[in-house]
């Protein structure tokens, strides 16, 4: 050992890990053991974060809303690149785990979606603006010039409130008979038929 004193061997080493040349060089050390050791780097990660506690869970969930509200602007930029670069074969692999996780969240998804949509009907007075009945309500656009979609209560608040606002609440026959008129007066194009249906599945879905 160089150093008597352990303090002054102590000060050594540190003023000798923080020379540029050897942080950069313990950097490229990092970087190579990472990408020899890939797979069973990204299997302990896995595992640590799938074995984590649910406060652990809360807490990551809590820092990555923070985060995403932070960087919103970065993230949408870095989606954005993502999509440009991928093939069709991964698009539609992101596309299909979209859709098992609907599938998987069906349930909460359609209690999140019937809470939602009590509190949309709220908001537009909760009855038929023909005829006053409290049942089967639908979502009408007055004036279906100024549709720009669908309200689907899984949207969040921010986007329906506008759209909520061009709408009115009609029960089901009412809202038939509209449609019907909308055709007459040339304001929609689409069969009033297939619109029917349509609507048939909407029921159904409880949408
Ligand atoms: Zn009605």
């Amino acid at each position: 050992m160089p150093f008597k004193d352990p303090e002054k061997y102590k000060q050594y080493q540190k003023e000798y890990r923080m020379r540029p040349e050897n942080i950069k060089r313990k950097r490229e050390v990092g970087i190579e053991y990472r990408s020899k050791n890939k797979e069973i780097l990204s299997k302990k990660s896995k595992e640590k974060w799938q074995n984590r506690t649910d406060e652990q869970k809360l807490i990551d969930y809590e820092y990555g809303k923070k985060y995403r509200k932070e960087n919103k602007d970065r993230i949408s930029k870095q989606r954005r690149g993502f999509w440009a670069n991928r093939p069709d074969k991964k698009v539609k692999a992101e596309k299909d785990r979209l859709k098992k996780w609907r599938k998987d969240n069906a349930e909460v998804l359609k209690t999140i979606r019937q809470i939602k949509r009590t509190v949309l009907i709220e908001m537009l007075g909760g009855k038929c603006a023909r005829c006053g009945a409290t049942g089967y309500l639908e979502f009408d656009h007055i004036n279906p010039d100024e549709k720009s979609f669908l309200i689907n209560p899984l949207y969040n608040m921010e986007k329906l409130k506008p759209e909520l606002k061009k709408c009115q609440l009609l029960c089901y026959p009412c809202h038939m008979e509209k449609t019907k008129e909308d055709f007459l007066n040339g304001k929609i194009m689409k069969d009033p038929v297939d619109l029917m249906k349509s609507r048939d599945d909407r029921h159904e879905r409880e949408f």
